[in-house]
């Protein structure tokens, strides 16, 4: 018999309740689990977390792609609404990659649901300050993720910084038994970070928002000459040099903490910038 295609499907978990007795048959037997918790719309950024979850995971473990568009962790509606949901592309490229187990819940909380995670030292500044209540979202969602995969490794994105910081903090603050693993920032030919709303940009904009990178590229050199005086205002001021960029911020900060630094090697700067109405962030070490 010649296989049809649901031959080539990855096996795909919707249910949450189902997920987690999946989960706890394998804890049982004694399985590696690697989770990969996205919001879809997979890039190259993503896939490159795949294979750090293999090598976590072993090659008898299970590797596990969360797909989930998490509405608490957005601040705008109209955001949510927009975001690019291709959930059949993103299951084949899963069963591609290799995945063993997509998890693509429709919803992940009660309608009265009243608990949240709030993490109070490295998610106050920046993506923080500036998406009240982001990472009040991000922190609740990926303990529910936890809970209802029960992952030995979870893989999260250098991209996502404050983020990755975060996770690293609420997992030791609150001993959850899953190991953070970071991965690097995966970038186009020009320097701009993949991510999912890159979709967004028209042409000239994509071409404009490699100024992102370019101001980091900018910053390092800064750094290495000790051409320190007016640096943040440079650089937002050689940004918006771009018709269609508007700087919302760059920081320079101590990558564990998040306290605010002057800029110097070893310091991490992030910055956040619209290029039109599409909201763009990126960091890296200087
Ligand atoms: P998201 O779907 O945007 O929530 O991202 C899911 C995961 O992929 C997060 O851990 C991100 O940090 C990571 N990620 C997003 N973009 C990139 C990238 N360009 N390179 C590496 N990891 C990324």
């Amino acid at each position: 018999m010649i296989p049809g295609p649901f031959f080539y499907r990855v096996k795909t978990i919707c249910n949450p309740a189902a997920m987690q007795r999946q989960a706890q048959r394998w804890k049982r037997e004694g399985e590696r689990v690697a989770l990969v918790p996205t919001m879809g719309a997979l890039h190259a950024g993503h896939v490159s977390l795949i294979p750090r979850a293999r090598k976590a995971a072993g090659v008898n473990g299970i590797v596990v792609v969360s797909i989930y568009v998490n509405p608490t962790q957005f601040n705008v509606a109209k955001d949510l609404r927009s975001y690019p949901r291709p959930l059949a592309a993103d299951k084949k490229l899963c069963y591609a990659e290799g995945v063993d187990v997509v998890f693509a819940p429709k919803s992940l909380y009660e309608n009265d649901a009243s608990t949240t995670i709030n993490e109070t030292v490295v998610s106050l500044g920046m993506e923080g300050e500036s998406r009240q209540g982001h990472f009040r979202g991000v922190g609740t969602v990926v303990v529910k993720l936890f809970n209802l995969v029960l992952p030995t490794s979870a893989i999260f994105g250098e991209k996502d910084w404050q983020q990755a910081s975060l996770i690293r903090r609420v997992t030791r603050d609150l001993n959850l038994p899953t190991r953070i693993i970071i991965g690097p920032t995966v970038r186009e030919a020009d320097g701009l970070a993949c991510s999912s709303r890159n979709v967004f940009l028209n042409k000239s904009e994509r071409q404009q928002a490699a100024a992102l990178w370019q101001a980091i590229g900018l910053a390092r050199a800064a750094v290495h000459n000790g051409n320190l005086r007016g640096l943040k205002r440079r650089l937002i001021h050689s940004i918006e040099q771009q018709p269609a960029a508007k700087v919302d911020y760059v920081e320079f900060f101590d990558e564990k903490m998040m306290r605010p630094v002057k800029p110097m090697k070893g310091a991490r700067m992030a910055l956040a910038v619209f290029i039109g109405k599409t909201r763009l962030i990126d960091n890296a070490r200087l």
